[in-house]
C-alpha cells in the first residue's frame, strides 16, 4: 500500500486492489474515510494510525472494511448507506466472501455499518481538519456522499472521476441522479486544491475538472442513446464490460 501526503494532517493511502484509496485525517483520534481492501493493508494502517472515527463513502464493500483495523472506532454513514446496507446486506457480504476465495484469503466477516451513527447531508461535520462538508452523490450507487475539508481544500468524491475507471452508473439510481452529482461535483471541486477518487491517484483541479467533463459527456451520450465510446482505457478489458454494463443499465430504465 502506497501513502501520500496530500495535506499537513490529510493522507492518501492507495491499494495495489483497483487503486482503491483511503484518506486519513489527523494523526491522534485520526478520522479514516474509506479502507484498505487486504489484511495486510489493513494491519499497516492500524499499525500506523490511530483513529476513532471511520466514515464510508458508499455501501460497496471494497469500502467497507476499516471496522476489521478498528472494530471500537465509531462508524458514519449516510442515511441513505445504512438503508442499503440493511436491504443488501448479504448481497455485499457475499462479494467480500467471493473476492476473499478467490484470492485464497481466510474469509472474513463483512462489518456491520447497520449501527452506524447517521448523516443526514448535505451538513457539516467537526474532524480533526477542520470542517467537513458532505454532500449526498447518488448515481454510481443509490447511495455516495462526498466530503469537502474547508481548510485544507481536500476533496474526497468516492466512486466518481476515476482517472483509473470509466464511471459506473446503477440502474436503481440512474443517469439523472449520476449528471446531477457530477454538477455537484463541479461546484465543490471550484473550492478544492485536490480531488481524491475512489479508486487512483488524488488529482489536482484541472485534471479533476478534465475527467468530470468526459465523465459528463459520456453520461449525456448514455442518456440520448448515440452509444458513446468510454471515455478512457477503451482497450481494458474490465472498462469495456463495464461500458456494457452502463448501456444495460441506462436503457434498462
Ligand atoms: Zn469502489
Amino acid at each position: 500500500m502506497h501513502l501520500r501526503r496530500i495535506a499537513s494532517e490529510i493522507w492518501v493511502g492507495i491499494s495495489p486492489v483497483w487503486q482503491t484509496t483511503h484518506t486519513i485525517c489527523g494523526s491522534d483520534h485520526a478520522l479514516v474515510i474509506d479502507s484498505p481492501v487486504t489484511p495486510c493493508e489493513l494491519a499497516a494502517l492500524r499499525s500506523r494510525v490511530a483513529a476513532t472515527d471511520l466514515i464510508a463513502t458508499h455501501a460497496d464493500w471494497d469500502h467497507l472494511l476499516a471496522p476489521l483495523a478498528f472494530p471500537h472506532a465509531t462508524r458514519f454513514a449516510h442515511a441513505t448507506t445504512i438503508q442499503r446496507l440493511g436491504r443488501d446486506h448479504a448481497a455485499i457480504a457475499g462479494e467480500l466472501a467471493t473476492w476473499d476465495a478467490s484470492h485464497r484469503l481466510r474469509p472474513r466477516i463483512m462489518p456491520d455499518w447497520c449501527d452506524a451513527q447517521t448523516i443526514f447531508a448535505p451538513t457539516t461535520i467537526t474532524s480533526p481538519v477542520g470542517p467537513i462538508e458532505i454532500s449526498p452523490t447518488p448515481g454510481h450507487t443509490r447511495d455516495g456522499i462526498a466530503l469537502l475539508a474547508t481548510d485544507d481544500g481536500v476533496l474526497v468524491v468516492g466512486d466518481y472521476l476515476s482517472p483509473c475507471e470509466i464511471p459506473s452508473v446503477s440502474a436503481d439510481a440512474g443517469w439523472d441522479d449520476y449528471l446531477a452529482s457530477l454538477d455537484q461535483l463541479d461546484r465543490l471541486i471550484a473550492r478544492a486544491r485536490c480531488v481524491v477518487p475512489g479508486h487512483g491517484w488524488p488529482l489536482d483541479r484541472a485534471r479533476a475538472r478534465t475527467i468530470l467533463t468526459e465523465d459528463r459527456n459520456y453520461i449525456i451520450g448514455l442518456a440520448h442513446g448515440t452509444r458513446p465510446h468510454a471515455p478512457r482505457h477503451r482497450a481494458d478489458v474490465s472498462q469495456q464490460a463495464q461500458h456494457r454494463a452502463n448501456l444495460v443499465a441506462v436503457r434498462g430504465r
